[in-house]
């Protein structure tokens, strides 16, 4: 049977849930936390009950060149390129139970839930786990969305290793989760169903965000340049203090950054100074800006404008200050009709929703080069996210899950 508008179709929010609860086994910690870094043990083993479950569904599991999984559902015009969703099974060392792992399960029970109605689509849809988002055993993250979209080429890869200097691909390949050769399973479209990893669903009472951008960003290097120096001897007056400069600096950035509206961020994560002496002024500094913006113009006028304030807080305190741009990585815009078909399915749905950007990086954010794509946010307590405690909960999950079913209806259809 072919899909009919079936308003009332839903997932099965029971089936979603257990699911969760049953792949959290794997590598849990501390109750309600995960551990499960990409290509571990516990990665291999979470994979294979992943794959025994889309293979029950009736999928064939394939794995390429970058161990990402593409588990496919035909559809009934083989000629169109499949509908893929997914996410990640990978997690942080502290990390929890949805972050990734929701977005992997959802897809399935969209696949189980037509399954359960005996509905096709014309299209065909893939059930799709990215390899190593999380990037902390195997630099960079996003390891096998970048690979698959091209950021990565194949030296990248074969580069890639832990930091105790194994393979990446020796280890997919020993764990039994390296796909032959180069080829890149091709998708008509993309979708992806994350936690939101940030307060704002749950602090406007939403239950859906559709996103429809993913925050740019940039690093600044900042180099501050004063003069050591004895605490007891230089006068306040006569003082080039490179770390009293910086932490001004630090101030200005702040400042800055909440001028330019809700949108904006500008954080400083990092700063060294080079003595480390509490009878020493610090005649030498270093730190790194984090800036982040959904439009380019504004994140490029941003980024201009917290070197300029560096460089004048640095004239003012007889610093010299170096300022170099190390990261640039673009804001992402998404594919106005997977936004339209995320959109109008929630609407469908009567969930309360907004549009909103992504603040983190996802594979989506790789994949959207490529593939026309988009997400789809859920709450999550708190806005907690790589931490044991990150909690979804099983009626968000479900709403998501039922924005994702009737928004991969449309595309497929
Ligand atoms: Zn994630």
């Amino acid at each position: 049977m072919a899909y009919p508008a079936n308003k009332a179709l839903t997932v099965n929010a029971d089936r979603l849930w257990a699911r969760h609860m049953e792949l959290a086994r794997i590598g849990a910690i501390e109750e309600t936390g995960s551990c499960r870094l990409a290509m571990s043990a516990e990665d291999a083993e979470a994979r294979a009950l992943f794959a025994r479950w889309c293979r029950e569904a009736g999928l064939e599991v394939r794995v390429d060149g970058a161990g990402n999984m593409f588990c496919f559902r035909p559809g009934l015009d083989p000629e169109r390129l499949p509908v893929g969703s997914g996410s990640h099974l990978d997690t942080q060392p502290h990390g929890g139970r949805f972050d990734g792992i929701s977005g992997v399960l959802a897809a399935l029970e969209v696949i189980e839930t037509l399954n359960d109605e005996g509905i096709q689509t014309n299209a065909p849809l893939a059930v799709i786990n990215w390899t190593n988002e999380e990037g902390v055993r195997y630099a960079p993250a996003l390891l096998g969305s970048g690979w698959y979209t091209g950021l990565i080429d194949e030296e990248g890869l074969a580069k890639a290793h832990t930091p105790d200097g194994i393979l990446f691909r020796d280890e997919a390949k020993s764990r039994g989760w390296l796909g032959e050769g180069s080829e890149k399973f091709p998708l008509g479209a993309f979708l992806e169903l994350h936690i939101e990893q940030g307060p704002i669903l749950e602090q406007e009472q939403l239950q859906i965000g559709v996103v429809n951008t993913v925050q740019g960003l940039r690093w600044l290097d900042v180099e501050v340049t004063g003069a050591d120096g004895h605490a007891g001897t230089t006068p306040l007056d006569q003082r080039q203090d490179a770390l009293l400069a910086s932490a001004r600096m630090l101030v200005a950035l702040n400042e800055i950054g909440r001028s330019y509206g809700p949108a904006a961020r500008v954080s400083v994560g990092r700063l060294k100074p080079e003595t480390d002496g509490p009878s020493t002024i610090v005649g030498r500094t270093s730190f790194v800006v984090d800036i982040r913006h959904p439009d380019a113009e504004t994140l490029e006028k941003l980024t201009q404008e917290c070197a300029a304030a560096c460089a004048s807080v640095g004239a003012s305190s007889g610093c010299e200050v170096e300022c170099s741009q190390r990261i640039s990585v673009p804001p992402t815009v998404f594919d106005e009709t997977c936004v339209a078909a995320l959109e109008q399915a929630a609407i469908q749905q009567g969930y309360s929703y907004r549009k909103m950007a992504s603040g983190a990086l996802h594979d989506a954010a790789n994949v959207a080069r490529v593939v026309p794509t988009a997400m789809v946010f859920v709450p999550c307590k708190d806005g907690i996210s790589h931490n044991v405690r990150e909690y979804a909960s099983p009626e968000d999950l479900a709403a998501g899950a039922n924005v994702l079913l009737h928004a991969m209806l449309e595309l497929s259809k």
